[in-house]
């Protein structure tokens, strides 16, 4: 049996931020599998979120508040992406982790929109990429001095930020994010060093958080834990290739 909250059947979620987002695929070529998945015999729950895991009866309560017995359990729930605290909800702000926030952002860049994408990281550097493709007027805002310094190290850093400014990027490193201004969509980005930065379209890029909520508070951890084991596999904090 396989849960998951969102709409779709699983796909890849690199192409979210490259060629999905540039138009380049629709959102078929971003399947993870090809072939059908009758083989796999899997009992499918989309669209049903996980909220209750009671592992004293060895049982998954989902949302719409079916019942799931199971004899074994992954909680492979993922991350979900930080939002810039205390910024009011305007339309034209965006985080980059579903489908359907890809889908969402590449409408809005059908209309030539001023992007500023905050976060210079692994999303945030290829949304500015893929944007700067389109020839979009692209502000990246990055709090570190460096892009990518605490993954990449400075020397490859700095080769990112001029990778960005080669592009015609407006890079502005060392600085943060002070508020989004606008009525009822944003307009404008404030930032900590008193300068303010026009927008139609602002992504917000600044990491993610673990979703472990599924368990009713219950959480995946180190060791195993009232039964819950993480895969030690997925302990390390450093990312794949890309
Ligand atoms: C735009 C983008 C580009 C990326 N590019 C790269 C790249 O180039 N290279 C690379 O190595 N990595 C890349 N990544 C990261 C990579 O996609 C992630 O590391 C990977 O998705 C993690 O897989 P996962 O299965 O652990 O979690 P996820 O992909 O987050 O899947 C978890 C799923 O669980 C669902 N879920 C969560 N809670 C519940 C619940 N309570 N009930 C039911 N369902 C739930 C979520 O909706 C989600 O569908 C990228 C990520 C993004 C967003």
């Amino acid at each position: 049996m396989l849960v998951g909250d969102e709409p779709h059947l699983p796909y890849d979620r690199p192409p979210l931020s490259k060629e999905l987002l540039a138009g380049e695929w629709e959102p078929d070529r971003a399947a993870l599998r090809r072939a059908p998945y009758e083989d796999l015999d899997l009992d499918w729950r989309l669209e049903r979120r996980a909220v209750r895991l009671d592992l004293g009866r060895r049982a998954v309560e989902l949302h719409d508040g079916e019942r799931l017995d199971f004899d074994g359990l992954v909680v492979a729930t993922g991350a979900a992406p930080r939002t810039l605290r205390g910024a009011p909800p305007l339309a034209g702000v965006f985080t980059l982790r579903t489908l359907d926030d890809c889908l969402a952002i590449r409408e809005v860049l059908a209309s030539k929109p001023r992007v500023v994408v905050v976060g210079a990281g692994f999303i945030g550097s290829e949304v500015a990429a893929t944007c700067r493709r389109l020839d979009l007027d692209v502000t990246v805002v990055e709090a570190l001095p460096v892009p990518l310094v605490h993954a990449l190290g400075p020397v490859m850093g700095e080769a990112c930020a001029r990778l960005h400014l080669d592009h015609g990027v407006d890079l502005r490193c060392g600085v943060t994010v002070e508020g989004l201004e606008g009525d009822g969509r944003v307009e404008r980005v404030r930032l900590g060093d008193g300068t303010a930065v026009d927008a139609d379209l602002v992504v917000v890029g600044i990491g993610v958080a673990p979703r472990h909520g599924v368990a009713g508070g219950v959480r995946p951890g180190p060791r195993r834990r009232r039964g819950l084991r993480r895969d030690p596999a997925r302990g390390s904090r450093r990312r794949r290739g890309r």
